[in-house]
């Protein structure tokens, strides 16, 4: 039987496909990922049981990455937290993981990924950029164009974590490589591909909009982390950089998301991360696809 926590699955926008390749799914309480949650909190909303939550109030969080094909491209987004690395984190430290393997099962081959896209820089987003040969981090997705926002760049070499270095092991290998392009938060990346800036979480957050024969979808990045935000706007997440920012990002972005109908990929969603965002009421709800 598959597992459910790490399965692979894909979906369908208009001519273009979205796979999920996932990493790694955990159980956590809310409170370790919003500080102004609880059990009970999540218990309130009933619909979040079982794809996203269980029923004593714990809920699940998810590193994948989301693998959109469209007009005969590969493009990667967010690849993860990538295996032997050095994180503060210990749920992310040191990992050995199969996620290479998984997304050859699913059909991709690194070097023919042709844009590599990141919502923002924190270490769950771009681990996979690279891996380790000998004593060296060297690139994985050789034949990738790497797409940064300066603000991120910028970002991402202050706000370091004890004992990591992000940006020395998974950023500095690509653009040593000269496989790094620095772009703007809204930038059109062709083909029905579009950046929408998301800014709160980190300074420079992009996210992603497909468009294919008039069917949207939107892969969000860190903007939320978790469906029990649609029901709690306001939920501020631990690594939320500026709250307020982020929160007032949070909310544009879900009446966006609501008046389009768009197809949503939650970037840390869990076990089911796609569906449709519909209003209940003052809040909103989650409808898995
Ligand atoms: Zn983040
Ligand atoms: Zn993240």
């Amino acid at each position: 039987m598959t597992d459910a926590r790490v399965e692979t699955r894909s979906w369908k926008v208009g001519a273009a496909t979205i796979t999920s390749v996932v990493e790694d799914q955990s159980e956590l309480p809310p409170g370790l990922l919003f500080p102004d949650a609880g059990e009970e909190m999540v218990q309130r909303h009933p619909w979040l049981v079982p794809d996203w939550a269980d029923a004593a109030g714990g809920i699940s969080l998810r590193t994948q990455a989301f693998v959109v094909e469209i007009e005969g491209r590969t493009v990667l987004v967010d690849p993860c937290v990538g295996n032997g690395k050095v994180r503060w984190l210990p749920m992310w430290n040191d990992l050995d993981l199969p996620f290479l393997e998984r997304f050859a099962d699913a059909g991709f081959s690194p070097a023919a990924v042709e844009l590599v896209l990141h919502t923002h820089l924190h270490a769950d987003h771009v681990g996979w950029d690279t891996h380790r040969e000998g004593e060296r981090w060297v690139p994985t997705f050789t034949g990738a164009r790497h797409l940064y926002t300066q603000a991120e760049l910028d970002f991402v070499r202050t706000a370091v974590l004890p004992g990591e270095d992000v940006y020395g092991d998974s950023i500095a290998p690509i653009i040593d490589a000269g496989l790094a392009d620095v772009i703007e938060p809204d930038a059109d990346l062709g083909s029905g591909l579009r950046l929408e800036s998301s800014p709160g979480h980190t300074p420079g957050h992009a996210s992603l909009w497909i468009e294919s024969n008039s069917e949207h979808a939107l892969i969000t990045g860190d903007f939320m982390h978790h469906p029990l935000q649609f029901a709690e706007p306001q939920l501020a997440e631990i690594a939320d950089a500026d709250v307020e920012v982020a929160r007032s990002t949070r909310l544009r972005m879900i009446r966006e998301m609501a008046r389009t109908g768009a197809l949503v990929l939650g970037t840390h969603f869990p076990s089911r991360p796609a569906g449709r965002v519909v209003a209940d009421g003052e809040r909103w709800r989650f409808v898995a696809e």
